[in-house]
C-alpha cells in the first residue's frame, strides 16, 4: 500500500492506460480522480471499481485543453480531499497523416490536448503542490517524441514538447519538493493502437527486443514508482517503456 492516504489526479482516465493507472493507484491505497472528457459512463464504471480497494474515488469532467475547466476541476478536488499529492499527464490524442496532408486543425487540436493540456493541469496544480511542498508529477509522452515517427509530426512535436516541459518543470519545482518527471511508452496495447494493422502491428512487435507489445499494466507500474516515496530522488527523468525498443 505505498500511496495510502495520497489523493492522485488521472486525466483521461476512462479507458486505457489512464484508466489502469487509476486502478493500480487505487489498489495501492491512493484516493483517485478520474478525469474524463466524454465517456462518464465509463468514468463511472473505473470510480466504481476503484472503490471496492476501499478509496474514495471521483469522477470529473474537464476538457484538459481548457484552462478554466481544468482550474474549476482542481479547486473542486481541493475543496473534497484536502490535498493533491499526485498528477498524472495522461489524457492524449492521435490525428496522424503525413505532412503535406495535416491540417491546421489535427495539428492544433493534438498539440492543444496533449501538450497546453499538461501545462493547464500543471499549471493549476503545481500550485497545490507548492503550498503543499511535496508533489509528484508525471507526464506521460511517448517514445515518438524521442525518435519521432513519420506520419505524427503533429503528435511527435507534441511529445516532445513534454520532454522539454518536464525537464524545465523539474527544474522550476525541484527546491519546492516536487518530482517531475516523464514516462515514454513504445507500443502499448491499448483502444489507441487497436486502429493499426496486423501487419504494422508485426513490424512493431519484430523491433521490439522483448518481443512482445506493452500493456498498460507496463506502464502503470512505472507510474507507482514514480509516484510513491521510491522515487523521491529522480527529477527531470525520462523512462521508456518499450521493452527496448529505443535504447
Ligand atoms: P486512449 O485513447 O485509450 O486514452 C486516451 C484518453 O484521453 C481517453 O480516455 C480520452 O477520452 C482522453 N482524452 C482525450 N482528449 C481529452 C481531453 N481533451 N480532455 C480529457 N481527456 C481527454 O489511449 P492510451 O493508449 O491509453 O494513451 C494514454 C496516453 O499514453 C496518451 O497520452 C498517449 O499519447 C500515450 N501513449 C500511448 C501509447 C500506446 O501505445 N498506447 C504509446 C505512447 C504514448
Amino acid at each position: 500500500m505505498c500511496l495510502k492516504g495520497k489523493t492522485a489526479i488521472i486525466t483521461g482516465a476512462s479507458r486505457g492506460i489512464g484508466r489502469t493507472i487509476a486502478m493500480t493507484f487505487a489498489r495501492l491505497g491512493a484516493n483517485v480522480i478520474i478525469n474524463y472528457s466524454s465517456n462518464e459512463k465509463a468514468a463511472q464504471q473505473v470510480a466504481n471499481e476503484a472503490m471496492s480497494f476501499g478509496v474514495k474515488a471521483e469522477v470529473i469532467k474537464a476538457d484538459v485543453s481548457n484552462l478554466g475547466e481544468v482550474e474549476n476541476l482542481v479547486k473542486k478536488v481541493l475543496n473534497q480531499f484536502g490535498s493533491i499529492d499526485i498528477l498524472v499527464n495522461n489524457a492524449g490524442i492521435t490525428k496522424d497523416n503525413l505532412l503535406l496532408r495535416m491540417s491546421e486543425d489535427d495539428f492544433d487540436k493534438v498539440m492543444n490536448i496533449n501538450l497546453k493540456g499538461t501545462f493547464n493541469f500543471t499549471k493549476a496544480v503545481s500550485k497545490v503542490m507548492i503550498k503543499q511542498k511535496q508533489g509528484k508529477i508525471i507526464n506521460i509522452s511517448s517514445i515518438v517524441g524521442i525518435i519521432g515517427n513519420s506520419g505524427q509530426s503533429n503528435y511527435a512535436a507534441a511529445k516532445a514538447g513534454m520532454i522539454g516541459f518536464t525537464k524545465s518543470i523539474a527544474k522550476e519545482l525541484g527546491s519546492r519538493g516536487i518530482n517531475v518527471n516523464a514516462i515514454a511508452p513504445g507500443f502499448i496495447e491499448t483502444d489507441m493502437t487497436s486502429v493499426l494493422s496486423e501487419g504494422i502491428k508485426e513490424q512493431f512487435i519484430s523491433a521490439i527486443p522483448l518481443k512482445r507489445a506493452g500493456k498498460a499494466e507496463d506502464v502503470a507500474n512505472v507510474a507507482v514508482f514514480l509516484a510513491s516515496e521510491y522515487s523521491d530522488y529522480v527529477t527531470g527523468q525520462v523512462i521508456n517503456i518499450d521493452g527496448g525498443m529505443v535504447m
